[in-house]
Protein backbone atom coordinates (compact mmCIF):
# COMPACT_ATOMS: atom_id res chain seq x y z
CA UNK A 1 0.00 0.00 0.00
CA UNK A 2 0.97 3.51 -0.96
CA UNK A 3 2.78 5.44 1.44
CA UNK A 4 2.28 2.89 4.36
CA UNK A 5 4.48 -0.15 2.88
CA UNK A 6 8.01 1.77 1.97
CA UNK A 7 8.13 2.84 5.90
CA UNK A 8 7.85 -0.76 7.01
CA UNK A 9 10.89 -1.99 5.39
CA UNK A 10 13.48 -4.29 7.26
CA UNK A 11 16.20 -3.29 5.31
CA UNK A 12 15.70 0.13 5.62
CA UNK A 13 15.23 -0.17 9.64
CA UNK A 14 18.45 -2.01 9.44
CA UNK A 15 20.22 0.57 7.87
CA UNK A 16 18.99 3.30 10.10
CA UNK A 17 19.40 1.00 13.32
CA UNK A 18 22.96 1.04 12.23
CA UNK A 19 23.32 5.04 11.72
CA UNK A 20 21.30 5.57 15.31
CA UNK A 21 23.67 3.20 16.72
CA UNK A 22 26.86 5.02 14.84
CA UNK A 23 25.75 8.71 15.85
CA UNK A 24 24.52 8.54 19.28
CA UNK A 25 27.18 9.57 21.31
CA UNK A 26 27.83 6.33 24.28
CA UNK A 27 28.99 9.17 26.91
CA UNK A 28 25.43 10.49 26.89
CA UNK A 29 21.97 9.39 27.04
CA UNK A 30 19.03 11.13 24.84
CA UNK A 31 15.43 11.07 26.66
CA UNK A 32 12.77 11.54 23.67
CA UNK A 33 9.37 12.02 24.57
CA UNK A 34 6.88 10.57 21.97
CA UNK A 35 3.60 13.43 22.45
CA UNK A 36 1.55 11.01 20.62
CA UNK A 37 -0.29 7.54 21.59
CA UNK A 38 0.33 6.78 17.49
CA UNK A 39 3.88 6.78 18.08
CA UNK A 40 3.45 5.00 21.32
CA UNK A 41 1.56 1.68 19.39
CA UNK A 42 4.29 2.41 16.57
CA UNK A 43 7.42 1.87 18.96
CA UNK A 44 5.89 -0.98 20.52
CA UNK A 45 4.07 -2.90 17.59
CA UNK A 46 6.97 -3.08 15.59
CA UNK A 47 9.59 -3.02 18.25
CA UNK A 48 11.47 0.06 17.57
CA UNK A 49 12.69 0.32 21.31
CA UNK A 50 14.45 -2.87 20.69
CA UNK A 51 16.33 -1.50 17.61
CA UNK A 52 17.94 1.67 19.71
CA UNK A 53 21.09 1.80 21.59
CA UNK A 54 20.30 2.09 25.38
CA UNK A 55 21.17 5.12 25.49
CA UNK A 56 18.08 6.16 23.67
CA UNK A 57 15.28 6.19 25.58
CA UNK A 58 11.47 6.74 24.28
CA UNK A 59 9.74 8.65 27.18
CA UNK A 60 5.88 8.45 26.53
CA UNK A 61 3.45 11.37 26.56
CA UNK A 62 -0.01 12.34 26.68
CA UNK A 63 -1.18 12.92 23.14
CA UNK A 64 -4.23 10.04 23.63
CA UNK A 65 -7.48 11.95 23.57
CA UNK A 66 -9.43 9.60 25.50
CA UNK A 67 -6.58 9.20 28.08
CA UNK A 68 -6.68 12.92 29.27
CA UNK A 69 -9.85 13.83 29.67
CA UNK A 70 -11.04 13.66 33.55
CA UNK A 71 -13.16 11.81 34.91
CA UNK A 72 -15.69 14.66 35.55
CA UNK A 73 -16.10 15.43 31.93
CA UNK A 74 -17.28 11.46 31.62
CA UNK A 75 -19.47 11.86 34.85
CA UNK A 76 -20.92 14.97 33.05
CA UNK A 77 -21.49 13.22 29.51
CA UNK A 78 -23.40 10.67 31.66
CA UNK A 79 -25.21 12.96 33.85
CA UNK A 80 -26.82 14.01 30.34
CA UNK A 81 -28.34 11.10 29.48
CA UNK A 82 -29.28 10.12 32.27
CA UNK A 83 -30.92 13.75 34.24
CA UNK A 84 -31.61 14.83 30.87
CA UNK A 85 -32.51 11.94 28.52
CA UNK A 86 -30.49 12.62 25.40
CA UNK A 87 -29.21 11.15 22.87
CA UNK A 88 -25.34 10.93 23.60
CA UNK A 89 -23.31 10.27 20.07
CA UNK A 90 -19.78 9.06 21.02
CA UNK A 91 -16.54 7.44 19.69
CA UNK A 92 -16.30 3.59 20.42
CA UNK A 93 -13.21 4.29 22.86
CA UNK A 94 -15.30 6.92 25.32
CA UNK A 95 -17.77 3.96 25.74
CA UNK A 96 -15.60 1.73 28.19
CA UNK A 97 -13.64 4.45 30.08
CA UNK A 98 -14.44 4.26 33.92
CA UNK A 99 -15.96 7.01 35.37
CA UNK A 100 -17.20 7.88 38.83
CA UNK A 101 -18.77 4.83 40.99
CA UNK A 102 -17.88 2.03 38.55
CA UNK A 103 -20.02 3.55 35.74
CA UNK A 104 -19.26 4.24 32.16
CA UNK A 105 -20.87 4.85 29.20
CA UNK A 106 -21.11 1.30 28.17
CA UNK A 107 -22.72 0.50 31.42
CA UNK A 108 -25.35 3.72 31.49
CA UNK A 109 -26.18 2.51 27.60
CA UNK A 110 -26.56 -1.47 29.09
CA UNK A 111 -28.63 0.17 31.93
CA UNK A 112 -31.59 1.63 29.57
CA UNK A 113 -29.49 5.05 28.94
CA UNK A 114 -29.29 6.32 25.15
CA UNK A 115 -25.70 6.12 24.20
CA UNK A 116 -24.92 5.75 20.53
CA UNK A 117 -21.35 4.54 19.12
CA UNK A 118 -20.73 7.06 15.97
CA UNK A 119 -17.87 6.66 13.56
CA UNK A 120 -18.52 10.35 12.46
CA UNK A 121 -20.19 14.04 13.00
CA UNK A 122 -22.18 12.94 10.43
CA UNK A 123 -23.53 9.89 11.77
CA UNK A 124 -24.24 12.32 14.87
CA UNK A 125 -26.03 14.75 12.32
CA UNK A 126 -28.10 11.97 10.72
CA UNK A 127 -29.46 10.83 14.38
CA UNK A 128 -30.71 14.08 14.86
CA UNK A 129 -32.02 14.99 11.87
CA UNK A 130 -34.03 11.37 12.53
CA UNK A 131 -34.83 11.96 15.90
CA UNK A 132 -36.76 15.88 15.77
CA UNK A 133 -38.69 14.83 19.12
CA UNK A 134 -35.40 13.70 21.00
CA UNK A 135 -32.41 15.81 22.01
CA UNK A 136 -28.98 14.66 20.51
CA UNK A 137 -25.58 15.48 21.99
CA UNK A 138 -22.55 14.91 20.45
CA UNK A 139 -19.72 14.17 22.67
CA UNK A 140 -16.87 15.74 20.97
CA UNK A 141 -13.45 14.91 22.42
CA UNK A 142 -10.09 15.00 20.43
CA UNK A 143 -7.12 17.00 19.65
CA UNK A 144 -6.64 19.49 16.61
CA UNK A 145 -7.53 17.11 14.00
CA UNK A 146 -10.58 16.27 15.23
CA UNK A 147 -12.05 19.91 15.79
CA UNK A 148 -12.05 20.95 12.15
CA UNK A 149 -14.91 17.86 11.79
CA UNK A 150 -17.13 19.35 14.82
CA UNK A 151 -16.80 22.51 13.46
CA UNK A 152 -18.18 21.70 10.01
CA UNK A 153 -21.12 19.55 12.30
CA UNK A 154 -21.83 22.65 13.79
CA UNK A 155 -22.04 25.11 10.73
CA UNK A 156 -24.23 22.38 9.10
CA UNK A 157 -26.45 22.16 11.85
CA UNK A 158 -26.46 26.11 12.07
CA UNK A 159 -27.41 25.75 8.50
CA UNK A 160 -30.14 23.37 8.68
CA UNK A 161 -31.44 24.88 11.99
CA UNK A 162 -31.36 21.56 13.40
CA UNK A 163 -32.47 22.53 16.69
CA UNK A 164 -32.46 19.45 18.85
CA UNK A 165 -28.26 18.80 17.74
CA UNK A 166 -25.91 20.02 20.35
CA UNK A 167 -22.25 19.65 20.62
CA UNK A 168 -20.44 19.14 24.02
CA UNK A 169 -17.28 20.21 23.28
CA UNK A 170 -13.96 18.45 24.82
CA UNK A 171 -11.37 19.97 22.24
CA UNK A 172 -7.86 20.39 23.25
CA UNK A 173 -4.55 21.63 22.51
CA UNK A 174 -1.40 20.37 21.57
CA UNK A 175 1.34 22.90 22.28
CA UNK A 176 0.07 23.74 25.68
CA UNK A 177 0.35 20.66 27.00
CA UNK A 178 3.66 20.53 25.78
CA UNK A 179 4.55 23.68 27.02
CA UNK A 180 2.85 22.43 30.62
CA UNK A 181 4.87 19.41 30.89
CA UNK A 182 8.19 21.30 29.75
CA UNK A 183 7.42 23.60 32.48
CA UNK A 184 6.05 20.97 35.20
CA UNK A 185 8.52 20.82 38.72
CA UNK A 186 9.06 17.19 37.65
CA UNK A 187 10.95 18.54 34.54
CA UNK A 188 12.20 21.56 35.48
CA UNK A 189 12.80 20.87 39.10
CA UNK A 190 12.78 17.39 40.54
CA UNK A 191 14.23 15.78 37.33
CA UNK A 192 12.25 12.65 37.87
CA UNK A 193 11.26 12.88 33.77
CA UNK A 194 14.00 13.86 32.01
CA UNK A 195 13.32 14.98 28.03
CA UNK A 196 15.71 15.79 25.31
CA UNK A 197 13.73 16.37 22.28
CA UNK A 198 10.15 15.62 21.35
CA UNK A 199 8.82 13.66 18.34
CA UNK A 200 6.06 16.27 17.27
CA UNK A 201 2.44 14.83 16.04
CA UNK A 202 1.91 14.16 13.06
CA UNK A 203 -1.55 14.12 12.49
CA UNK A 204 -2.30 17.42 14.71
CA UNK A 205 0.70 18.86 12.64
CA UNK A 206 -1.14 18.28 9.13
CA UNK A 207 -3.54 20.82 11.10
CA UNK A 208 -1.58 23.19 12.80
CA UNK A 209 1.68 23.35 10.76
CA UNK A 210 5.48 22.99 11.96
CA UNK A 211 5.34 26.19 13.19
CA UNK A 212 3.62 26.59 16.84
CA UNK A 213 6.45 24.15 17.98
CA UNK A 214 9.13 27.15 17.17
CA UNK A 215 8.28 29.15 20.27
CA UNK A 216 9.00 26.08 22.50
CA UNK A 217 11.62 24.96 20.62
CA UNK A 218 13.25 28.20 21.24
CA UNK A 219 12.31 29.32 24.57
CA UNK A 220 12.78 25.54 26.24
CA UNK A 221 15.93 24.99 23.87
CA UNK A 222 14.69 21.93 22.86
CA UNK A 223 14.39 20.00 19.40
CA UNK A 224 10.71 18.81 17.91
CA UNK A 225 10.69 16.64 14.98
CA UNK A 226 7.40 16.31 13.58
CA UNK A 227 7.20 12.73 12.56
CA UNK A 228 5.00 10.45 10.50
CA UNK A 229 3.60 6.92 12.24
CA UNK A 230 5.24 4.51 10.27
CA UNK A 231 8.29 2.38 12.22
CA UNK A 232 10.60 4.31 9.32
CA UNK A 233 8.76 7.57 10.44
CA UNK A 234 9.58 6.92 14.01
CA UNK A 235 13.15 6.41 13.68
CA UNK A 236 14.40 8.57 10.90
CA UNK A 237 12.98 11.31 13.04
CA UNK A 238 14.84 9.62 16.18
CA UNK A 239 18.25 9.92 13.92
CA UNK A 240 17.36 13.75 13.01
CA UNK A 241 16.86 14.51 16.99
CA UNK A 242 20.16 12.88 17.92
CA UNK A 243 21.60 14.84 15.30
CA UNK A 244 20.30 18.21 17.08
CA UNK A 245 21.33 16.66 20.47
CA UNK A 246 25.01 16.46 18.82
CA UNK A 247 25.15 19.65 16.98
CA UNK A 248 23.67 21.59 19.98
CA UNK A 249 20.65 22.14 17.80
CA UNK A 250 16.91 23.08 18.50
CA UNK A 251 15.04 23.61 15.70
CA UNK A 252 11.56 22.73 14.51
CA UNK A 253 11.99 19.67 11.93
CA UNK A 254 9.63 18.09 9.63
CA UNK A 255 10.54 14.26 8.69
CA UNK A 256 6.47 14.01 7.81
CA UNK A 257 6.99 16.15 4.84
CA UNK A 258 4.30 14.04 2.67
CA UNK A 259 1.63 15.38 4.35
CA UNK A 260 2.72 18.39 6.74
CA UNK A 261 3.68 21.99 5.72
CA UNK A 262 4.55 24.66 8.35
CA UNK A 263 1.89 26.40 7.44
CA UNK A 264 -0.37 23.83 8.03
CA UNK A 265 -3.87 23.25 6.27
CA UNK A 266 -5.64 27.12 6.78
CA UNK A 267 -8.63 26.26 5.30
CA UNK A 268 -9.37 23.64 8.14
CA UNK A 269 -7.72 26.49 10.72
CA UNK A 270 -10.04 28.88 9.51
CA UNK A 271 -13.34 26.78 9.90
CA UNK A 272 -11.97 26.45 13.92
CA UNK A 273 -11.57 29.93 14.12
CA UNK A 274 -15.27 30.48 12.88
CA UNK A 275 -16.38 28.46 15.18
CA UNK A 276 -14.47 27.82 18.16
CA UNK A 277 -12.86 29.95 20.73
CA UNK A 278 -9.88 29.73 23.55
CA UNK A 279 -10.80 28.51 27.26
CA UNK A 280 -9.27 29.63 29.95
CA UNK A 281 -8.45 26.81 31.68
CA UNK A 282 -9.41 23.05 31.32
CA UNK A 283 -8.42 20.36 33.46
CA UNK A 284 -6.56 17.52 31.67
CA UNK A 285 -6.09 14.14 33.65
CA UNK A 286 -2.63 13.87 34.75
CA UNK A 287 -1.32 18.09 34.02
CA UNK A 288 -4.43 19.42 36.00
CA UNK A 289 -5.70 23.29 34.80
CA UNK A 290 -3.72 23.87 31.94
CA UNK A 291 -4.47 27.31 30.57
CA UNK A 292 -5.70 28.30 27.48
CA UNK A 293 -5.45 24.24 26.52
CA UNK A 294 -9.09 23.99 25.10
CA UNK A 295 -11.21 25.06 23.20
CA UNK A 296 -15.56 26.23 23.68
CA UNK A 297 -17.96 27.10 21.29
CA UNK A 298 -18.39 30.57 20.41
CA UNK A 299 -21.35 32.86 21.48
CA UNK A 300 -22.62 32.65 18.14
CA UNK A 301 -23.28 29.25 18.22
CA UNK A 302 -24.64 29.18 21.23
CA UNK A 303 -27.08 27.37 20.82
CA UNK A 304 -25.60 24.31 19.48
CA UNK A 305 -23.55 24.34 22.94
CA UNK A 306 -24.51 21.49 25.06
CA UNK A 307 -23.34 23.48 28.05
CA UNK A 308 -25.31 26.10 27.49
CA UNK A 309 -28.02 23.85 26.87
CA UNK A 310 -28.37 21.94 29.71
CA UNK A 311 -26.92 21.96 33.72
CA UNK A 312 -23.46 20.65 32.93
CA UNK A 313 -21.67 21.66 36.36
CA UNK A 314 -17.66 21.46 36.75
CA UNK A 315 -17.20 17.79 38.88
CA UNK A 316 -13.93 16.87 40.69
CA UNK A 317 -13.54 13.09 40.69
CA UNK A 318 -10.69 11.24 41.51
CA UNK A 319 -9.05 8.33 39.30
CA UNK A 320 -9.86 4.56 40.42
CA UNK A 321 -7.49 3.69 43.26
CA UNK A 322 -3.81 2.47 42.26
CA UNK A 323 -4.48 3.58 38.85
CA UNK A 324 -1.28 5.33 37.79
CA UNK A 325 -2.67 7.01 34.52
CA UNK A 326 -2.10 10.70 35.93
CA UNK A 327 2.03 9.78 36.35
CA UNK A 328 2.19 8.16 32.85
CA UNK A 329 0.53 10.36 31.06
CA UNK A 330 3.57 13.12 32.70
CA UNK A 331 5.94 10.52 31.63
CA UNK A 332 6.96 10.39 34.82
CA UNK A 333 6.12 6.63 35.42
CA UNK A 334 5.59 3.62 33.14
CA UNK A 335 2.56 1.16 32.80
CA UNK A 336 4.55 -1.84 33.97
CA UNK A 337 5.39 0.70 37.50
CA UNK A 338 1.44 0.08 38.28
CA UNK A 339 0.40 -2.55 40.50
CA UNK A 340 -2.97 -2.91 38.66
CA UNK A 341 -1.34 -3.34 35.30
CA UNK A 342 -2.34 -7.11 34.04
CA UNK A 343 -3.61 -8.06 37.10
CA UNK A 344 -6.76 -6.32 38.10
CA UNK A 345 -6.36 -3.70 34.96
CA UNK A 346 -6.71 -5.56 31.21
CA UNK A 347 -8.45 -4.39 28.28
CA UNK A 348 -11.30 -6.73 29.46
CA UNK A 349 -11.50 -5.46 32.43
CA UNK A 350 -9.77 -1.49 32.19
CA UNK A 351 -9.28 0.68 35.43
CA UNK A 352 -7.90 3.27 33.92
CA UNK A 353 -7.99 5.16 30.36
CA UNK A 354 -4.65 4.45 29.29
CA UNK A 355 -6.00 1.07 29.20
CA UNK A 356 -9.12 1.80 27.16
CA UNK A 357 -7.99 3.75 24.31
CA UNK A 358 -6.01 2.20 21.30
CA UNK A 359 -4.23 5.54 21.83
CA UNK A 360 -2.96 4.56 25.08
CA UNK A 361 0.44 3.40 26.61
CA UNK A 362 -0.83 0.73 28.79
CA UNK A 363 -2.93 -0.44 26.06
CA UNK A 364 0.31 -0.49 23.81
CA UNK A 365 2.40 -2.15 26.55
CA UNK A 366 -0.31 -4.79 26.95
CA UNK A 367 -0.84 -5.62 23.64
CA UNK A 368 1.99 -6.26 22.09
CA UNK A 369 3.12 -7.89 24.90
CA UNK A 370 7.35 -6.87 24.76
CA UNK A 371 7.21 -5.93 28.68
CA UNK A 372 6.39 -10.19 29.22
CA UNK A 373 10.32 -11.17 28.08
CA UNK A 374 12.47 -8.23 26.94
CA UNK A 375 15.41 -10.43 26.95
CA UNK A 376 13.96 -13.22 24.42
CA UNK A 377 12.52 -10.63 21.83
CA UNK A 378 14.70 -10.72 18.73
CA UNK A 379 16.99 -7.97 17.20
CA UNK A 380 14.53 -6.37 14.37
CA UNK A 381 11.04 -6.74 14.96
CA UNK A 382 9.85 -4.60 11.97
CA UNK A 383 7.77 -6.27 9.76
CA UNK A 384 9.06 -6.93 6.04
CA UNK A 385 6.37 -6.43 3.74
CA UNK A 386 8.48 -5.52 0.35
S1 LIG B 1 -2.59 -0.39 34.04
FE1 LIG B 1 -4.72 0.25 34.29
S2 LIG B 1 -4.87 0.97 36.38
FE2 LIG B 1 -2.69 0.95 35.83
S3 LIG B 1 -2.25 2.96 35.01
FE3 LIG B 1 -2.78 1.71 33.28
S4 LIG B 1 -4.98 2.07 33.02
FE4 LIG B 1 -4.48 2.78 35.11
Amino acid sequence: MKYLDEFRQRDLAQKLAAAIGAEADSARSYNLMEFCGGHTHAIFRYGVQDLMPDNVRFVHGPGCPVCVLPIGRIDNAIQLVEAHDVILCTYGDMLRVPASGRKSLLKVKAAGGDVRMVYSTQDALNIARNNPQREVVFFAIGFETTTPPTAVAIRQAEAEQLTNFSVFCNHVLTPAAIQNILESPEVREIGTVSIDGFFGPSHVSSIIGSQPYEFFAEEFQKPVVIAGFEPLDVMQSALMLIRQLNEGRYEVENEYTRVVTREGNRKAQHLVAEVFELRRAFEWRGLGLVPYSALQIKSAYAGLDAERRFDVPAIQASDVKGCECPSILRGVKKPTDCKLFGTVCTPENPMGSCMVSSEGACAAYWSYGRFRNADALPAIKVESVA
